[in-house]
């Protein structure tokens, strides 16, 4: 095992994705096994150390930032142990993009794709990360089958999905040393929305494994991970439909959407879904983002109030049939169909993604240029409010006179509005707004964080989301887990909560 003093040694270590600054630390440590994790645990339970968990600090809300004690980081844990016909069984330091690399190879899929395939199985597991395809697919959660975790005090845990649930509000965990953790779950209710990485994951029949995944590190180190994998889906069509008129788009996605969900309900037989629309992603740009996008792809339409990007999986006999219930669904809505873009093989794709790909490049650009951070939400809420979170979006920020592009994912009625101030005045006013946004989101009924976690940077807005007494009841399950606090210090919830 590595260990390392040396400031230039620790030096990335101390940012993630975030941007934010300040962190420090004593000492590195890089193990080779759960065992030496287990070992520097035991040691710094026992100091009473804080210890932070790098992954491969792609998290953008500060999670894997230190502030003093010690770095373990999972990097050497990196073997892809074992791909099976529907399964995978990885170490959590392995890369996504090694995971999907192997996957693919074998005929297979692992759906969840959070965009930056540098990060760590592990990293994923422990923010529940989500991508584009979740609309279809769902979060990491659904693919974790199994667990493997080093406690704060080098105790270990195994968890298997479906053998250990809550009962009468506690789940007693027994470790491998053969001790047990009882643990009284949170009561508070999820919010209605299809994706949430605010706080712990709790329900009334919670499988056990479902508290650790989003844990934010915060509760254990996960050492090894067992995934399910699906068939690799044989075809696709796809699509960036632009629209004259914002209620058109809505219309379009609001009937994707309840057909896309109709269609998952069928179970039997198979020939009912054959050639019913069931979409695997449906993604949304503003006009703002249309017009940032035409700076580097001067194709795109001029005066459109938005697009959508939208995929269908197909096999070759109901292609042809899908392609025409999307002209019918697009007709209907008034789509700009001879203006819009179409694909149905890898080489189109190219155009598609070179699309979707000068959107974050311009607003970066824009970002170095104005010398301010971008302000970014991460909001959703419920399939009712949704139309008029958006409008409540578009108000507030028109008014503001501030720069700002919203795009995201529209089928989970998740979008980000990026914020784009130009100066300090207007940096100062879009922080106010993005409390504004979050008050929102807490009033329909929504989660202030829909798939980058709550970290360092997002733990006031827990707050404002569950408030006093349920961050107290995360805070006693966390206390079983990790009674001297010493794990993710400063993640998800204020010290204050911890103290004894
Ligand atoms: C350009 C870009 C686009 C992104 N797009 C998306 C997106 O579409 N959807 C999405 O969900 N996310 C997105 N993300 C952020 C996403 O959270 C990360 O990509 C990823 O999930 C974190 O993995 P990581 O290995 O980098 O973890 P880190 O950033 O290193 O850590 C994240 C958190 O997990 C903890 N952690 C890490 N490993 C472990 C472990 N083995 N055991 C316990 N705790 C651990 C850390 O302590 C930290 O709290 C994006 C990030 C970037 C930079």
């Amino acid at each position: 095992m590595q260990v390392k003093t040396q400031r230039e040694d620790l030096q990335n270590y101390l940012t993630d994705a975030s941007n934010m600054s300040g962190g420090f630390a004593e000492k590195l440590f890089i193990p080779e096994s759960a065992q030496e994790i287990a070992e520097i645990m035991r040691e710094a339970n026992e100091r009473r150390i804080p210890v932070t968990i790098s992954g491969a600090r792609t998290g953008t809300v500060g999670g894997a930032i230190p502030f003093g004690g010690y770095v373990i980081s999972l990097e050497k844990l990196n073997r892809i142990k074992e791909i099976g016909n529907d399964f995978a069984v990885v170490e959590a330091g392995v890369l996504l993009t090694d995971l999907q690399k192997a996957v693919e190879a074998k005929g297979l899929f692992y759906p969840p794709d959070p965009t930056e395939w540098s990060c760590q199985i592990g990293g994923t597991v422990a923010t529940n990360a989500s991508g584009a395809r979740s609309f279809k697919y769902g979060a990491t959660r659904e693919y974790v089958e199994r667990l493997e975790i080093v406690l704060a005090n080098g105790e270990q845990l195994q968890i298997k999905r479906g053998e250990l649930f809550a009962k009468d509000g506690f789940v007693r965990f027994p470790t491998v040393e053969g001790n047990l953790k009882n643990v009284k779950i949170p009561t508070y209710l999820q919010p209605e929305t299809r994706k949430n990485t605010s706080g712990y994951f709790t329900s009334s029949k919670l499988d056990a494994i479902d508290l650790f995944i989003g844990s934010e590190g915060t509760l254990g180190i996960i050492t090894e991970i067992e995934l399910k994998l699906l068939p690799k889906p044989i075809g696709f069509l796809s699509g960036i439909v632009f629209f004259k008129h914002e209620n058109d788009l809505l219309n379009l996605v609001n009937e994707a959407r309840k057909e896309s969900f109709e269609t998952r309900q069928i179970q039997n037989p198979k020939s009912e879904i054959q050639n019913r629309l069931d979409a695997s992603l449906l993604e949304y740009f503003d006009d703002q983002a249309l017009k940032f996008i035409s700076e580097k792809f001067p194709e795109t339409p001029e005066n459109m109030a938005g697009a959508i990007f939208f995929e269908q999986e197909t096999n070759e006999s109901n292609e042809d049939a899908l392609f025409e219930k999307w002209n019918e669904l697009l007709e209907k809505h008034n789509a700009e169909i001879d203006r819009s873009w179409f694909a149905i093989n890898e080489q189109d794709l190219e155009k598609m993604r070179a699309f979707r790909h000068a959107l974050p490049v311009s607003v970066n650009e824009k970002v170095v240029r104005n010398k301010q951070r971008k302000i970014g939400t991460d909001m959703a809420v419920p399939d009712d409010k949704f139309k008029s979170f958006l409008r409540f979006y578009k108000q507030k920020l028109i008014e503001s006179g501030i720069e700002y592009v919203i795009f995201g994912h529209i089928g989970d009625n998740h979008l980000h509005a990026n914020l784009l101030p130009k100066n300090d005045e207007e940096a100062k006013r879009a922080k106010h707004l993005y409390g504004r946004f979050i008050a929102q989101s807490v009033m329909m009924g929504g989660t202030i964080s829909a798939e980058h976690g709550i970290g360092k940077l997002k733990r006031n807005y827990l707050y404002v989301m569950y408030g006093e007494r349920y961050l107290n009841e995360m805070a006693e399950l966390k206390k079983e887990f990790d009674p001297n606090s010493i794990l993710s210090r400063g993640n998800m919830f204020d010290e204050k909560f911890l103290a004894t």
